[in-house]
């Protein structure tokens, strides 16, 4: 077994994968630290660009992204675990600038230009190049190689994006030890403190996670000495900042028609750039009442100004801000709640700076001021980090070890049944561990076998829900319908593994099936070669940037040359090294393609030639 602790293996990392942007954490000198990328900030966006030479990802892609708008994936959170036919897809798709397709299976695939060639991309491979970076952000920081992570996804996620999210993760090289619910991970960040100055004994807290895609609220009781109870959960796991920016961006291509008569939809560069003006816009009418869009030579020539005020942004967003204050009381009342009982209103992610969301959360909990104290972009990642240091065994710190967490299913488990409706067996926001059964009879005279697919949602229509798995259950004595019984039995482990178990009652003979999250939508043949691919990125990635640092490093050398040749005095080869040098500046335009060798070649060449005289 391998020891951990600061001089061997660290701690499990914790790593928000979110939709705009993704931060990394990880318990260092006996304390969350949140690791800053190479950029020095402290999220990176969940962005990868393909341009002819590399792969960028994070803030290297975001920045480029108005050039290349094409090949520049975002909202890969937003596609994973779901079908190209969805109809959330379809409609992302209609602002999408890159281009996504159907895969085999209805799977979508992105697709992009890389190096020349047209390369097919699932959401879970841009996702893992996402989470690889946040690995490699941890491991420079750390000094360490980093295997183990905890992930959060949405509380709302259902099994399938669970999955493909612990697909990505495998894809990255890491080993998720555990995924948490992001509202759960922002708890923990805020349940570690408190009950510090209080008498007691439990707080009942609301936390409110509205960030670029998804929106989650939580119920929990914190009870002293470290349990977390889910008392329930609801959210969107389709709704967030980007649909704001989206409602801002369609008014501005409605401003545009109306004033020059124009359609901007077709020009996917005047699209990406006014979308990114409408993002800044948006986080300006969090402190300014107004604000004005400029973007000089928009589209045909024609220069775009216009002023954008924050009643205006509410008035396009006000069915968004309703909706989710109708999920808020869906949540509350899953709960068993009162409105008066909730002690503490937590905001996290980065769309809850809102003015309007927060006006309209502290009239409805009107004697309690909202909790502002946790960073909204961070605290996930920190409560992920805190539950991978647990896991990890290496925290010495009390409440740390002493945390218990007591999670929820998010959705409805059950089973199709006649007419193709799904019958809920164990309703949303259950507590798990938990068991539950169901008596059903036999649909038709003589019947001997039977199908029974086994669903996860919360739409009447069966087809409209998840389908998790299907058992065959074989052997039902003959008799007329409605006589034979099957014993339809639930269970839930802790661990959120489902095991559906059903008895054909006369006989006593039982059929089981195991639904964990450890089977993704992909086979392990296909995990282990998108690892093979990946790791081929990261190869092509370390070469490209061995290359511009070579390149840059000669630069540097024909820079200082010129700097000495003008404070020399006279030497015969003077003309000789002004000739080398001004060759070698020819070259480099030339010579983008060279190989590695070639580019040491010549800054040994010029260095050999002007070195002589110095
Ligand atoms: P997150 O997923 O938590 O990182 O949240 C990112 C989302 O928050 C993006 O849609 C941002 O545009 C949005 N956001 C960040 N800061 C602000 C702000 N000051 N006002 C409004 N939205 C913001």
């Amino acid at each position: 077994m391998e020891k951990r602790g600061d001089d061997y293996l660290p701690a499990a990392i914790g790593i928000d994968l979110g939709t705009t942007y993704s931060c990394v954490a990880a318990w260092k000198y006996d304390r969350i630290e949140i690791i800053p990328n190479n950029q020095g900030n402290r999220t990176t966006p969940s962005c990868v660009a393909f341009i002819d030479e590399a792969r960028l990802i994070g803030d290297g892609a975001k920045n480029q992204a108005t050039m290349n708008p094409v090949n520049t994936i975002f909202d890969a959170k937003r596609l994973i675990g779901r079908t190209f036919s969805d109809s959330k897809v379809q409609d992302d798709m209609k602002s999408w600038p890159f281009k996504v397709i159907e895969g085999p299976a209805d799977t979508p695939k992105i697709v992009v230009s890389y190096k020349g060639k047209t390369k097919k991309f699932l959401a879970e491979e841009i996702s893992s190049m996402i989470l690889g970076k946040m690995k490699e952000t941890a491991e420079s920081y750390l000094g360490k190689v980093v295997k183990d992570a905890v992930i959060t996804i949405p509380a709302y996620f259902n099994n399938s994006q669970r999955q493909a999210t612990k697909d990505a993760g495998a894809i990255a090289g890491l080993n998720i030890i555990s995924m948490i619910n992001e509202p759960t991970a922002a708890a923990i960040a805020y349940g570690l403190e408190p009950f510090k100055s209080t008498k007691e004994k439990k707080k009942n807290v609301l936390v409110f996670d509205l960030g670029g895609g998804t929106f989650d609220v939580s119920i929990l009781t914190i009870l002293k000495g470290g349990r977390f109870e889910v008392k329930a959960v609801a959210g969107d796991t389709h709704l967030g900042g980007e649909d704001f920016d989206n409602r801002m961006v369609d008014h501005c291509v409605g401003e545009f028609k109306r004033k020059w008569g124009k359609d901007l939809i077709p020009n996917k560069k005047a699209l990406g750039r006014l979308r990114c003006a409408c993002e800044k816009a948006k986080r300006i009418l969090s402190c300014d009442t107004q604000t004005s869009i400029e973007l000089d030579c928009l589209h045909e020539g024609i220069d775009f100004s216009m002023k954008f005020s924050r009643a205006k942004f509410e008035e396009l967003n006000m069915d968004y801000f309703d909706r989710c204050m109708k999920t808020l009381e869906t949540c509350l009342s899953d709960a068993k709640m009162e409105i008066s009982w909730v002690s503490d209103v937590i905001l996290v992610g980065g769309s809850t700076r809102i003015p309007k969301i927060q006006s309209m959360l502290q009239k409805l909990f009107y004697w309690k001021e909202l909790y502002k104290s946790l960073n909204p972009d961070e605290a996930v990642a920190y409560g992920a980090a805190v539950l991978g240091a647990k896991l990890s065994g290496i925290s010495s710190d009390q409440r740390c070890r002493d945390l218990v967490l007591l999670d929820v299913t998010p959705l409805s488990l059950g089973v199709e049944t006649q007419g193709e409706r799904f019958d809920v067996v164990i309703p949303r926001n259950t507590q798990i561990p938990m068991k539950k059964s169901k008596i059903y009879v036999t649909c038709a005279d003589n019947q001997t076998f039977e199908d029974i697919k086994v669903y996860q949602g919360e739409r009447a229509r069966s087809k409209d829900n998840h389908l998790l798995g299907m058992l065959k259950v074989s052997g039902i004595p003959p008799a007329p319908k409605g006589v034979a019984k099957l014993d339809v039995c639930f269970e839930i482990d802790a661990n959120g593994i489902l095991t559906v178990t059903i008895q054909i009652l006369s006989t006593g003979k039982t059929t089981k099936l195991r639904i964990t999250n450890e089977n993704g939508r992909l086979s392990k043949e296909e995990i282990e070669k998108m690892i093979k691919d990946a790791d081929k990125y990261k190869h092509e990635d370390e070469e490209y940037n061995k290359k511009v640092s070579a390149f840059n490093a000669l630069e540097d050398c024909i820079y200082n040359m010129k700097k000495k040749i003008k404070n020399m005095a006279y030497s015969v080869r003077l003309n000789e090294m002004e000739r080398v040098i001004a060759d070698t500046i020819k070259w480099i335009e030339n010579h983008q393609d060279a190989s590695l060798d070639k580019v040491h070649a010549m800054k040994e060449y010029l260095e050999s030639i002007c070195m002589r005289e110095f």
